[in-house]
């Protein structure tokens, strides 16, 4: 029986997760037949909390810590300015494209490190709405992560409200609203709120079919989900460093654009970097003919090159057995929360499909804020998403099952005994 056989037995007859003998295999089994448990040894982790937060910032893997060193007191340090040369900073941008590109399903030179995905947002959806003139819809979901929505907002008051217009819907009115206005279809293949994942291949084949093009956001998505952007023929897409990906905080984000628009588009933060010839200095913009027309200005070398080094630990691993063991882990998580009865409270809002889920689980409860406050004080680091959301990401490079047990013994005293209700834990500080 597959662990999602035992979580849908749980949830049809809730008995069987009360009773004595569990129907889950158990942690260290679990762990001993998982491919990808030597990855563990790759980041450096604080021994005693269990961190399911890999979703919002990834953890420090070894090989980023010992590149940050040498970029410091070697590159920067001994070498200056001569790195650009000596060290190749000029072309990190596109080495760690490239680099990601592979976890994308696309080939070379289509895939560039730059900014952040809102700034990244805002060149990829000028370029496509400079790419299908005379339309004026931009259809995005209502749920949305909300900088996706802003940078439409901000570009609509730019054009003109008469230009453009967004249409936000639910998600499940999307496909039906798509027409012959719609210019650009922009989504979040996984919510950051739910989990739910959108089936990029549909959806792109049904805007295309309507002559819009397609942007997506897959911030919750690289390095874990297995991702065909050519193959699934997508426009553009952008996606973050510093989650899945362990680039560190705030580490640059990246744009995908098809070859096929390399020579017509036109993204407006033009800037020296994305010129042709940027050492020419000419008066004159002329852009970059390839993935290097999204440059803008410098690249942040010692946030670009920490990344470059994190992407290696995706060297030797296949995507989807990534997201196999990121399914298998919350199934499991979900299942085993089942056995306890003070964990019965919180209930679950990700779809159980595996293929409308990403790496996450998402519960509600009225004191989802307390709650999360009160697991990081006893060590199980998750995260709260206003306004009733507990979220669980479950970044497979690092977690055991065991870990998971770890986590739900602590959260079902947490529960029991109702710490969570302590005046600590019920402050909010500005992140949240
Ligand atoms: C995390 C995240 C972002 C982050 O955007 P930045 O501009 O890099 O801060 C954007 N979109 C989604 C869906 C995210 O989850």
């Amino acid at each position: 029986m597959s662990l999602l056989d035992v979580l849908t037995q749980y949830r049809k007859d809730p008995s069987l997760a009360a009773g004595p003998a569990s129907l889950l295999p158990d942690a260290e089994t679990l762990d001993q037949s998982d491919p990808l448990r030597h990855k563990r040894d790759e980041f450096l982790l604080p021994a005693q909390s269990v961190y399911l937060d890999g979703n919002s910032l990834g953890p420090m893997p070894v090989a980023a810590r010992q590149r940050a060193q040498a970029v410091l007191d070697q590159q920067w340090g001994e070498d200056l300015i001569c790195s650009w040369n000596k060290h190749s900073w000029i072309d990190l941008p596109q080495t760690v494209g490239d680099k990601i590109a592979p976890l994308l399903g696309a080939a070379p030179g289509q895939v560039i490190c730059c900014d952040s995905v809102s700034i990244n947002l805002f060149k990829v959806l000028s370029a496509a709405l400079g790419l299908n003139p005379g339309r004026r819809k931009i259809v995005s979901q209502r749920d949305n992560f909300p900088t996706d929505l802003y940078v439409v907002q901000g570009l609509q008051q730019l054009l003109g409200d008469a230009q453009r217009e967004l249409e936000v819907l639910p998600e499940e009115e999307i496909e039906g609203a798509l027409d012959d206005q719609v210019a650009v279809l922009l989504l979040t293949q996984v919510n950051f709120r739910s989990g739910y994942a959108h089936d990029i291949a549909r959806l792109t084949r049904a805007a295309q079919a309507h002559g819009a093009l397609v942007i997506w956001d897959l911030a919750h998505s690289t390095g874990v989900m297995p991702l065909e952007l050519d193959q699934w023929n997508v426009d553009f897409a952008v996606g973050c460093g510093y989650k899945y990906l362990n680039g560190g905080p705030g580490a640059p984000a990246f744009v995908y654009a098809a070859l096929r628009h390399h020579a017509a588009l036109r993204q407006p933060v033009a800037g020296w970097m994305g010129h042709q010839s940027p050492f020419e200095f000419s008066p004159e913009y002329t852009p970059a003919g390839d993935i290097r027309q999204f440059l803008a200005g410098t690249p942040p070398i010692l946030s670009m090159s920490v990344l470059d080094a994190a992407l290696d630990v995706y060297r030797d691993v296949d995507i989807r057995q990534v997201k196999q063991k990121a399914l298998d882990l919350a199934d499991y998580f979900a299942a085993r929360m089942m056995e306890f009865p003070s964990l019965q409270s919180l209930e679950l809002a990700t779809p159980l499909a595996h293929i409308e889920r990403g790496a996450q689980l998402a519960y509600v409860h009225p004191q989802a804020f307390a709650i999360c406050q009160c697991l990081i004080a006893e060590g199980v680091i998750a995260d709260f998403r206003a306004p009733n959301i507990l979220r669980f990401g479950f970044s497979p490079l690092y977690l055991s099952f065991r870990d998971l047990d770890k986590a739900l013994e602590r959260f079902a005293v947490i529960m029991k005994e109702e710490l969570y209700a302590l005046p600590e834990f019920n402050v909010r500080k500005k992140v949240t």
